[in-house]
């Protein structure tokens, strides 16, 4: 335990499920069927067996998860979407790639989650859809927003990428909304090696969509009925994520350990903590606490041997590709959060002894400060 402090330790991880990883990928290796192999439809039932949701289609990435619920819907050019500016690009980009419109709402400042409150004001006759992000691992507030979308006749698309295996009133990410798209992307909550992802819902005909979708809009095959995307999940990465399942709620149990002893010892040193409201369990995708000073702070853990990184540094009506949507001077909490947010090393191998050298660092270098 006193070796290099990784951000995401996959390398414990791999090490152990070692076996199970290799057995599973060598039957793949030996069926031979790479693509849609029986792997894809065991993970799919596993997945959707396990978040409470009907259907579970895997697709290539978190990315092909959003553009394929967004093309199910038949997202149109002018169309617009409600999100979050404080997110990774892929929320936004998939709206924009699709000829739609995403319209910016702020964040709670405590939660950086889409603020439900303020999202009804945003609402046109040209609004399609809600698509609130589940930040560092905790969902935004699902029943105020399901609510809203109802009245107004929306879907609500949860970006899930950072939250598989949250709850929201016991209710599992991925099964709260419309539509749920996650990410295994290997430093994800459930990761494979390489990329992949899934869209989760109950709604069999856009469950049906999005199957076409994901296979050039094939409804069988060569009938092409509809417009789609090369959409799959490889068979091999499917296989990685059932081999990582055996120990996915050891796992979890050990993210909300850990989240729960960051959040009191760094408590007691007076840092400003992400709030984690009472009806939602936080997966802690990161663990991101707020600092004045951030470049010093970074520098001086970095000096330490205690890597950090932010999520994100701007806002996304602050990059170039997506200022045209919002007024720079709009979301001013995503603003500030975007300027005051770090995250600290977190996987379900982290040691405690390894959480205490981080929680020591982080209080000699506000001690100094
Ligand atoms: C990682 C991530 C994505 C994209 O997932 P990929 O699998 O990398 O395409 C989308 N949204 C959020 C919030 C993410 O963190």
């Amino acid at each position: 335990m006193t070796g290099k402090l990784e951000f995401t330790d996959l390398k414990a991880q791999y090490a152990a499920l070692k076996e199970r990883i290799g057995a599973r990928m060598q039957a793949v290796l030996d069926h031979g069927q790479y693509i849609m192999g029986p792997e894809v439809k065991e993970l799919e039932e596993r997945l959707a067996a396990w978040t409470g949701a009907k259907h579970c289609i895997t697709v290539a990435s978190g990315t092909e998860a959003l553009l394929i619920a967004l093309m199910a819907l038949d997202l149109r050019p002018g169309d617009e979407v409600i999100t979050s500016p404080f997110t990774f690009a892929a929320t936004a980009e998939m709206i924009v790639l699709l000829g739609g419109r995403p319209v910016f709402v702020d964040i709670e400042p405590d939660t950086c989650n889409l603020d439900a409150t303020r999202v009804e004001a945003a609402i046109t006759p040209r609004t399609r859809a809600i698509m609130p992000v589940s930040l560092y691992g905790q969902t935004a507030d699902m029943d105020a927003l399901n609510a809203i979308a109802a009245r107004h006749g929306l879907a609500v698309i949860e970006d899930a990428a950072q939250s598989f295996g949250a709850t929201y009133r016991g209710a599992k990410s991925c099964n709260l909304s419309t539509f749920g798209c996650t990410s295994f992307f290997p430093s994800k909550p459930l990761g494979c090696y390489g990329d992949g992802g899934a869209v989760f819902t109950s709604d069999d005909a856009l469950a049906q969509a999005c199957r076409e979708i994901r296979v050039h809009g094939q409804s069988a095959r060569y009938t092409h009925t509809r417009l789609g995307v090369g959409g799959r999940m490889d068979t091999l990465q499917c296989a990685v994520v059932l081999a990582k399942l055996e120990r996915f709620e050891w796992e979890l149990q050990r993210r909300r350990e850990l989240g729960a002893r960051y959040h009191r010892l760094l408590g007691e040193l007076g840092v400003e903590l992400l709030a984690v409201r009472p009806e939602r369990e936080c997966v802690w995708g990161q663990y991101t606490v707020f600092v004045d000073d951030r470049p010093r702070v970074q520098a001086a853990l970095q000096a330490l041997g205690i890597p950090t990184a932010v999520h994100y540094p701007k806002p996304l009506h602050h990059q170039a590709a997506y200022a045209a949507y919002a007024p720079a001077e709009a979301c001013p909490q995503a603003a500030r959060a975007a300027q005051r947010v770090m995250s600290l090393p977190m996987s379900a191998d982290l040691a405690e002894a390894q959480q205490d050298r981080v929680v020591e660092a982080l209080a000699a270098c506000l001690r100094s400060a």
